[in-house]
């Protein structure tokens, strides 16, 4: 704790203590304000201004220090001042005593809460930013919590002072002119009780309940707002219209049919879209391929001889081609339609937030309307507008797959996850690889120690790896391709025979017609959604990588649950989308996976964590198999158990990390995993190790001390007949 918080404690506690110390809290009741009223009046009559600013002063006092008396403080403004002058006093020196004591909690409280409840607070943030003065407000008027522990919830959170002050001041006023009106009546009040009624009860209880009808009125208004102009259909073709046939899209139609409604799939390209056509499966395919040209070039590391890897590129190709063939019935227009889904080849672009005109790719074209939209159009690969690079025909995540022949030396642009897998399985395959990123390291979301043992790795595997390097210009030379980059301030220049670039993705917009309905895009081109995935409309929806920020299938997929439930069921309860664990791989070799914070994360954040680290070069399995490398990293907050995050950098990092997936979205610590069973030699074992490395850090010192000494007292006291042997044989 800082100097200033301990001072502050200390403030407190003594006012708390003179206060509590000369009965004051004796002094504010009923019977002796009823008892000195006469003398008080005469003297308030005579020194009026002194008064009011020492009875506000006080009551300032009483309600920032949250000490009893706040209500008989109020009869007193009532009893002296009067309704008018009372009502003024009270509500500004209530408002100044509420507002320090919110200050006075976020001071001394909130940063730790922070540390250590870092989602719960960033729930609560989220919430407080979107609602945060309903819910005062509604607090306020319903004079059922007590108000200072209002004063002191609502200062964790991270409200703004000015909001709170004014919601407060507002709110507070009903209730503060009926108990002022009370205190002007003090002499026909016996108890505080007779103040508040059941009528009175009642109408505070209506009051509390206005704030959630004003939030009703207001988003009433805001929907019939963004709605004007526009003609909603009398009756719809469809519950539920979906533009996109990749990963967000198959799963919003699919949910939408499970459930019997009418839903229609539109696709201008390829069902399955990027992940089944571009991106995962032929790259984990390329990538199988690379790890089996690996194993036979190592072959001796299994007491085999190693041989030159010889294959046909061609070869390597058609088998990523049959991989996409025999995953592509599961995501069928066949399939789907068996589903129940209408599924329709073409273009899709918006007339009106419920109408879509589609060019069917036969060149007709029609105009359907659903009560619900969702765009799933996802992203293709940026081509950054460097000199030169479109004329060298570049390599994109798109049109790789047509490759036919192997280049020979490659150049690929970009370290983040889709270039590092790409350029490590190139290199596998025997292209000379030539990797150019713009950053200090590769893979820069991940921490430090993940990043320099994949560039250990990718060096060992003959990749050329030039970090800081900026791309340029790219022209011809003599007949041969030449990338120019910038390297701390000089010009170095990289031949090459094909580029790959892999420098990141852009949203798929273009064609929507989303000017039309008033949809603008984000700066890096994503539609931007609310957290029930709504576009501007609540009707309207966008999942996947059209609306980030998460660019992966299985985010695609959990978005859309959420887009195709509040699409068919939002006018009942809407579904807030819940990023909070987020796991993802990067399929190099080791394989890096993540999930939750990492540290860099939870540094920013200021998020306090220590670090279990478990070497996988000590798991029997491992081992076994000659992969004997890497790690995992388990954040957990000091001295607890809780999951912040973990990574794991080795073979099938993928599935091991799953365990901790699991364990952070229920809620499971390390506890519980090195409790459970691990069937042996598996590499989940490691899960299980990494729990016992943070138990052996927290081991009770002083209770293992005591059962050592318990042990030996059991043992039977003094020497044992072994120590006495030894002694005689030494004297
Ligand atoms: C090389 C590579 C490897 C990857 N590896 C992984 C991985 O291992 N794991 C992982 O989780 N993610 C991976 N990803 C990311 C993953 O592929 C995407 O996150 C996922 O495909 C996004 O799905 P989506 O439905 O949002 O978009 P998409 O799959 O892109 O689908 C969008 C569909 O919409 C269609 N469309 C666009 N506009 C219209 C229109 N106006 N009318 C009708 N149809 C339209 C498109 O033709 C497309 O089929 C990888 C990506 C790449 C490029």
């Amino acid at each position: 704790m800082n100097r200033s918080k301990f001072l502050l404690i200390i403030f407190i506690v003594a006012i708390v203590g003179i206060f509590l110390g000369f009965d004051g809290h004796k002094l504010l009741t009923l019977e002796n304000l009823q008892g000195h009223q006469g003398a008080l009046a005469e003297w308030i009559d005579q020194n009026l201004l002194l008064a009011v600013t020492g009875y506000a002063a006080i009551y300032v006092v009483v309600t920032a220090l949250s000490l009893p008396g706040a209500t008989i403080m109020t009869l007193a403004g009532g009893a002296f001042f009067g309704n008018l002058y009372g009502l003024a006093a009270v509500s500004i020196a209530s408002t100044l005593g509420a507002s320090l004591a919110f200050l006075v909690a976020r001071f001394l409280m909130r940063d730790t809460l922070r540390k250590r409840y870092a989602e719960t607070v960033a729930k609560m943030d989220r919430g407080i930013s979107k609602d945060g003065a309903f819910y005062l407000a509604t607090l306020r008027l319903v004079p059922v919590f007590p108000f200072f522990l209002i004063n002191l919830a609502m200062g964790l959170t991270a409200m703004k002072l000015r909001t709170y002050a004014l919601v407060s001041w507002v709110a507070m006023l009903p209730g503060t002119f009926v108990y002022v009106n009370a205190g002007t009546q003090l002499g026909q009040i016996e108890s505080t009780a007779d103040i508040v009624s059941a009528d009175l009860l009642l109408s505070f209880a209506l009051l509390g309940l206005f704030p959630l009808i004003a939030k009703f009125v207001v988003g009433f208004i805001r929907r019939r707002k963004v709605y004007a102009g526009w003609q909603k259909p009398e009756h719809f073709d469809y519950n539920l219209l979906v533009i996109g046939g990749g990963s967000a899209g198959l799963v919003s139609a699919y949910i939408a049919a499970a459930v019997k409604a009418k839903v229609a799939l539109i696709e201008k390209h390829k069902m399955g879209g990027d992940c089944l056509n571009t991106g995962c499966m032929p790259s984990k395919a390329l990538i199988r391929s690379a790890k089996a040209a690996d194993t036979l070039r190592h072959a001796n590391r299994y007491g085999l001889e190693s041989v030159p890897v010889k294959g046909s590129f061609k070869n390597i190709m058609n088998r990523v081609k049959e991989v996409i063939a025999k995953v592509e019935p599961h995501d069928s227009p066949e399939r789907f339609r068996k589903l129940g889904v209408d599924c329709i080849s073409g273009e899709a672009s918006f007339v009106s937030p419920w109408e879509l005109e589609v060019r069917h790719n036969d060149g007709h074209t029609e105009r359907l309307t659903a009560r619900s939209i969702i765009v799933a159009t996802g992203g293709k690969p940026a081509v950054p507008p460097i000199p030169g690079l479109e004329d060298m025909q570049p390599l994109t995540s798109d049109n790789l797959w047509e490759l036919q022949e192997q280049p020979e030396r490659l150049l690929v642009l970009g370290g983040g996850p889709i270039g590092s897998e790409l350029a490590h399985a190139f290199a596998r395959l025997g292209s000379k690889v030539i990797q150019v990123e713009r950053d200090e390291r590769l893979l820069a979301k991940e921490d430090e120690d993940v990043a320099s043992l994949i560039l250990e790795q990718f060096e060992a595997d003959g990749i050329d790896v030039r970090l800081q390097h900026s791309a340029v210009e790219f022209c011809l030379e003599e007949g041969e391709k030449v990338a120019y980059c910038e390297h701390g301030g000089e010009r170095v220049r990289i031949p090459f025979d094909q580029v790959l670039v892999a420098v990141g993705r852009a949203a798929n917009t273009t064609g929507l017609n989303l000017e039309r309905i008033g949809v603008d895009t984000q700066p890096n081109g994503t539609v931007p959604v609310e957290d029930d995935m709504s576009v501007r409309y609540p009707n309207v929806f966008a999942c996947g990588d059209v609306a980030g920020p998460y660019q992966f299938t299985h985010a695609a997929a959990h978005q859309a649950w959420y887009a195709a439930v509040n699409g068919l069921f939002g006018q009942f309860k809407r579904f807030r989308v819940d990023y909070r664990v987020m796991p993802w791989v990067t399929f190099t070799s080791p394989e890096v996976a993540r999930v939750g914070l990492s540290e860099a994360e939870a540094r920013e954040q200021g998020v306090a964590y220590e670090v279990t680290r478990y070497g996988l070069d000590d798991l029997d399995r491992a081992i076994a198999e000659s992969e004997d490398y890497g790690f995992i990293k388990v954040l957990t907050p000091p001295g607890k158990d809780k999951i912040l995050g973990a990574v794991v950098v080795g073979s099938h990092a993928g599935e091991i990390l799953a365990e901790f997936t699991l364990a952070m979205k229920h809620g499971l610590g390390l506890n519980k995993i090195l409790g459970t069973i691990h069937p042996y030699p598996t590499w989940n074992e490691s899960a299980k190790y990494a729990a016992g490395e943070w138990k052996r850090a927290h081991a009770p010192e002083g209770i293992l001390k005591l059962l050592e000494k318990l042990h030996g007292w059991r043992r039977g006291k003094g020497q044992t007949r072994q120590q006495k042997r030894k002694e005689v044989t030494a004297g």
